[in-house]
């Protein structure tokens, strides 16, 4: 089953064509990964998909549905950003618990997804602490957490290592690559880095100019001559 299906997508700012027409379907459970240089559209395919961005032409469907016209929020996704966007203020456990709050999902239903994530994630025993009692890691996790409580029919990763020294780079990598193993997120993950693409991608495809000029397993991505 595809979760993610993008057809004949283009996007055009003004004269500018960023986006010329770009077919993909991202299947359940699959880890695709966008690598291009910067300034090729990546950026501007996801917000597409998150719906952020207008799209000029052709179609987007998320879980089956075709999303062209919903507001993010009706779109069956959920995003894990470059910064985690965590709330400084609040506990692990709200932090998790706000996406649900506000959409309004019953208390005893929030408890129950939230300690099912942590219990997955290794965050059980920090639910009462706040971001800056933890360290990037766990900050990594809550951040995964905050969508994974959703569950979302996919998930947008828009460059989340990119400020990140290197360090914890890896160590981030090595953690979304364990979420990904344990899970199976159907994901659609934006990055410019090789490496990245490499470790996490069940399939890669590499953007240049506003279009596809390779899909395929990284094996196959690398080893073409
Ligand atoms: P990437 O994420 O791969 O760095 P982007 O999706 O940000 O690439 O940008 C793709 C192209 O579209 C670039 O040429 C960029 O300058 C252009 N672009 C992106 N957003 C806008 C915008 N809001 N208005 C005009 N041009 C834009
Ligand atoms: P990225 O690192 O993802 O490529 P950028 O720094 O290029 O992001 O762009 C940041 C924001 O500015 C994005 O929202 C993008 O759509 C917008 N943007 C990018 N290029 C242009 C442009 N040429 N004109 C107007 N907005 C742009």
């Amino acid at each position: 089953m595809a979760t993610v299906e993008i057809r004949n997508v283009r996007k055009s700012y003004g004269p500018v064509e960023a986006i010329k027409g770009i077919d993909i379907a991202i299947q359940d459970g699959e880890f695709l990964v966008l690598l291009g240089p910067s300034g090729c559209g990546k950026s501007t395919l996801l917000r597409m998909v998150a719906g952020l961005e207008g799209i000029t032409g052709g179609e987007i469907a998320i879980g089956g549905r075709v999303v062209n016209h919903l507001d993010p929020k009706d779109r069956d996704i959920a995003m894990v950003f470059q910064n985690y966007a965590l709330y400084p203020h609040m506990t692990v456990f709200d932090n998790m618990a706000y996406g649900l709050k506000i959409r309004g999902i019953p208390k005893a239903e929030i408890r129950a997804r939230v300690d099912k994530a942590a219990n997955i994630l290794e965050l059980g025993r920090f639910l009462d602490r706040r971001p800056s009692q933890l360290s990037g890691g766990q900050r990594q996790r809550v951040a995964m957490g905050r969508a994974i409580v959703r569950e979302p029919a996919a998930f947008l990763f828009d460059e989340p290592l990119s400020n990140l020294d290197a360090k914890l780079r890896t160590q981030m990598r090595v953690e979304i690559k364990r979420l990904q193993d344990r899970l199976g997120i159907t994901s659609l993950y934006v990055t410019h880095d090789q490496v990245e693409a490499m470790t996490l991608a069940d399939r890669i495809l590499v953007m240049n100019h506003g279009v596809a000029e390779q899909i395929g397993t990284p094996l196959e991505v690398y080893q073409r001559p």
